[in-house]
């Protein structure tokens, strides 16, 4: 398919789409329907008002037409009357009659008859041919002598029903006689009978500016025509007007028609008006329906810009905030609202301070405020700043705000780019830490180097030592006669002396091995026999710090499998901390006892390995939450005297063991270190007498 043909596709389906069913459009077609009833009722009511007004002219036109019929007859009559004065002798008579028949063309003929109704003298319009020629005058006497009969009653003018008179050349004519009794001194001497033609009275006595172009004729009362003059212009709508005309004698109707035509399709003003109106009106809206359309489009390319620019907001990361020139926020999107864990709703109606400020640093944030909508200029990089979420907990943020410009150019506000840096710390703190661990290593080598130093150092004084004191021994055994309890006295202390020598040695060499990696000797030993080794030394700081030593063991433990010297340097640490804690915590009475406890029990086994635990727990100051995180840190210490190193070498120890050392508070107070080492094949005999049923603790007291 060619991209022409493409586009007038695209193009075509566009133009389906705007013309899709659109709620408003059925406005406008109710608007387009009302306006179109309205302005044909309108251009209706014109017309026919425009007709009645035709009708009334036409009706006022033939009442004036009768009036004038009428003044014409009566006119007539008078001339005719006035015959009467004159002499009656036939020759003044003729001269006079047809001077009258000359000027008045509607009359047809005058007679002169006796009072028996006998001619006596009479005389034909010059204008016609006879009309009594082709029928005998008598024949329409009949009328005659009854218009006469009307007059002599009346004793005036009268005339006769209209008849036709047909004529010579086929046609006929419709023709009314008028009676005037000639009266002397009351005497009837005759009549003067008068013949009117009705055509001719329509056209002679009618006012040519009231007939022209109109349809005019005497009829019956059933509507038959008698006589017309004049012919109306053809049109499409006919208008008819009827009057009587009153006559003494009879009566006639005066028929008007007047057509109107089509170039009378605006009759008047008023209509022609109105159509323009209309026209103007069907124009407007016209233009309104296309203007419509074009706010159609807008509006959908509007809605759709809306959508793509909500779409964007929505998948944005970046929390986007917009705050008018007094700082209320105007504007979030969903980013920051998840950023700070409060509706997008709370944050637009609350007021200061905002919500995701930390109360303590509300006031310093509302000062800084204050600065920056004072100043029109903002650091382009940004600033960060501390926000609080819902649930409390602080986060560190970089905010970059820049000035929000109207489409009139006008300042109307801030918007600000919030992104949430917590993560950036994160790895932050993580390298820093790594770095403080890698300072702590190196110190930790050089520890190494000068232990080992010292144990090549020691080991020459700790030898001779204990040769001194095995020499001593011997020395004793010879004179040991002499004082017997001195010399044992003496010769327990130097047996000491040479036990606690030779552990020394001992110690000194696990360090040595323990810093150079050599490869530990794992033993079995039975966890009492741990507890018994490092004893005496407890015991000794023990008493001096008045605390209660108490030993615990569990006869169902088994051997466990370790570096004996190293284990009991853990121990012996652990149980040294317990009692320094108790020392820091002060003795509220003479009775409050400080009880050091040392328990052995079997942990929780696996199918494949099964576990001893160890645990010492003291009744001291306890180990507070910020302590606790930096706890095996090297170098890490609470005391003047401290090194930091021995619980980071405890942990190192028991993890080289492949066993697991925590620690937890103790109820009531105090803390409870445990640590696990694994557990070797259980040895033939037992190792301490215990009742197999039975758990059985052994508890001893080295101090009082
Ligand atoms: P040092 O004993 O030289 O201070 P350690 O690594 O043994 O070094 O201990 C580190 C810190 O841990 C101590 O300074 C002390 O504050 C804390 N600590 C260790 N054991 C306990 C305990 N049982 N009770 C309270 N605090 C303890």
């Amino acid at each position: 398919m060619s991209v022409a043909t493409l586009q007038h596709r695209l193009r075509q389906q566009r133009w389906w789409r705007s013309l899709k069913w659109n709620p408003r459009w059925s406005l406008w077609v109710m608007l387009v329907a009302l306006v179109v009833v309205m302005l044909g009722t309108l251009v209706w009511l014109a017309g026919r008002y425009e007709g009645s007004l035709i009708q009334s002219r036409l009706e006022r036109d033939t009442a004036e037409i009768v009036n004038d019929i009428r003044t014409g007859l009566t006119r007539n009559v008078q001339r005719l009357q006035a015959l009467q004065s004159t002499e009656r002798s036939a020759d003044p008579w003729r001269a006079q009659v047809s001077d009258l028949l000359r000027q008045h063309r509607e009359l047809i003929r005058v007679e002169w008859r006796d009072p028996d109704l006998e001619l006596l003298q009479a005389d034909d319009t010059s204008f016609r041919q006879a009309v009594f020629e082709r029928m005998s005058r008598t024949s329409a006497m009949q009328d005659t002598a009854q218009a006469c009969a009307t007059a002599l009653r009346l004793s005036g003018p009268a005339y006769s029903g209209s008849y036709f008179m047909p004529q010579k050349d086929g046609l006929g004519m419709e023709l009314l006689d008028l009676c005037i009794p000639l009266l002397d001194e009351g005497r009837l001497t005759g009549y003067t009978v008068v013949t009117y033609s009705l055509q001719d009275i329509l056209t002679e006595l009618v006012s040519r500016q009231l007939s022209r172009g109109q349809g005019l004729s005497f009829t019956e009362a059933d509507g038959t025509r008698l006589a017309i003059a004049g012919t109306p212009t053809r049109g499409k709508r006919i208008f008819s007007a009827h009057q009587l005309l009153d006559l003494p004698g009879t009566t006639l109707v005066v028929r008007m028609d007047s057509w109107r035509g089509t170039p009378d399709f605006f009759p008047n003003v008023l209509t022609a008006l109105v159509t323009a109106m209309a026209i103007a009106l069907i124009a407007v809206l016209l233009m309104l329906g296309r203007d419509m359309r074009r706010r159609l489009k807008a509006e959908s390319d509007l809605a759709e810009a809306l959508a793509f620019r909500k779409a964007m907001e929505d998948s944005l990361v970046t929390g986007l905030r917009a705050r008018d020139l007094q700082g209320r926020i105007t504007y979030v999107n969903p980013a920051f609202c998840e950023m700070v864990g409060v509706e997008a709703k709370e944050l637009l109606d609350h007021n200061f301070p905002s919500p995701y400020w930390p109360p303590e640093l509300a006031g310093a944030y509302q000062d800084r405020q204050a600065i920056r909508l004072a100043s029109a200029s903002l650091p382009r990089g940004g600033h960060e700043s501390i926000f609080m979420r819902r649930d409390g907990t602080r986060f560190p943020v970089l905010i970059i705000e820049a000035p929000l410009i109207n489409a009139t150019g006008k300042h109307t506000g801030w918007m600000s780019a919030i992104l949430d840096i917590s993560e950036q710390r994160r790895v932050e703190e993580v390298s820093r830490t790594s770095q403080d661990r890698l300072q702590a290593t190196a110190r930790l080598a050089m520890v190494g180097e000068m232990a080992s130093l010292l144990s090549h150092e020691l080991n020459q004084p700790l030898a001779a030592i204990s040769s001194y004191a095995t020499g001593s021994l011997n020395l004793l055994g010879d004179a040991s006669d002499t004082n017997m309890t001195l010399s044992a006295d003496l010769r327990l202390a130097l047996k000491r002396i040479g036990e606690q020598a030779e552990r020394a040695g001992k110690v000194i060499k696990s360090v040595h091995d323990f810093v150079r990696r050599r490869d530990q000797v794992r033993e079995p030993v039975a966890p009492r026999a741990l507890l018994d080794a490092i004893m005496p030394l407890v015991s000794l700081q023990a008493r001096k710090l008045s605390v209660r030593v108490v030993i615990e063991v569990d006869p169902a433990c088994a051997v466990v499998l370790c570096d004996r010297t190293m284990v009991e340097q853990v121990l012996l640490n652990l149980a040294r901390n317990g009692m320094q804690a108790m020392q820091a915590e002060p003795r509220k009475t003479h009775a409050h006892e400080r009880v050091l406890t040392l328990r052995v029990k079997p942990a929780p086994a696996s199918e494949t390995n099964r576990w001893v635990e160890f645990s010492v727990t003291d009744q001291g100051v306890g180990i507070s939450a910020e302590v606790a995180e930096k706890l095996f840190t090297p170098f890490f210490t609470t005391r003047a005297e401290g090194m930091g190193l021995g619980l980071s070498l405890c942990r190192t120890v028991i993890e080289q063991h492949g066993g697991y050392l925590g620690h937890d508070a103790a109820k009531p107070r105090g803390t409870i270190f445990r640590f696990t080492l694994p557990s070797g094949p259980m040895p033939d005999h037992p190792i301490l007498p215990a009742t197999p049923s039975q758990t059985t603790h052994y508890a001893s007291e080295f101090s009082t």
